[in-house]
């Protein structure tokens, strides 16, 4: 298994995410951004954000911002989860990523 670079890394997990946000199938999202321009299947989705891959193409990663309706930067830097933005309520566990408002665990990812 490849070693996964930082960046491609980062894509991955918020492919991932945003993929589960919006409740996305890896069919679709696949379909999706090949309508974008980066032709991709859904096995490829699935090996990406497994990081069974070392880097993710550049033109993945713009196709990708294109069809989430998102910046490149934005793609990088918002947060992970679009249902509690990363930071459910104390006591509540967030639909979307699964995440527990638990003290202070969120910051140690
Ligand atoms: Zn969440």
């Amino acid at each position: 298994m490849p070693e996964i670079l930082p960046v491609s890394s980062e894509f991955a997990e918020r492919l991932r995410a945003l993929r589960k946000t919006r409740k996305f199938t890896a069919e679709r999202a696949a379909a999706g951004i090949t309508r974008h321009g980066y032709r991709i299947e859904r096995h490829t989705i699935a090996a990406i954000e497994a990081k069974n891959v070392k880097s993710v193409p550049i033109d993945l990663v713009v196709a990708t911002a294109q069809f989430f309706g998102m910046t490149i930067n934005g793609l990088f830097t918002g947060p992970m989860c679009a249902g509690c933005s990363d930071a459910p309520p104390h006591g509540f566990t967030c639909d979307v990523c699964k995440k527990s408002g638990t003290a202070k665990t969120m910051g140690s990812q």
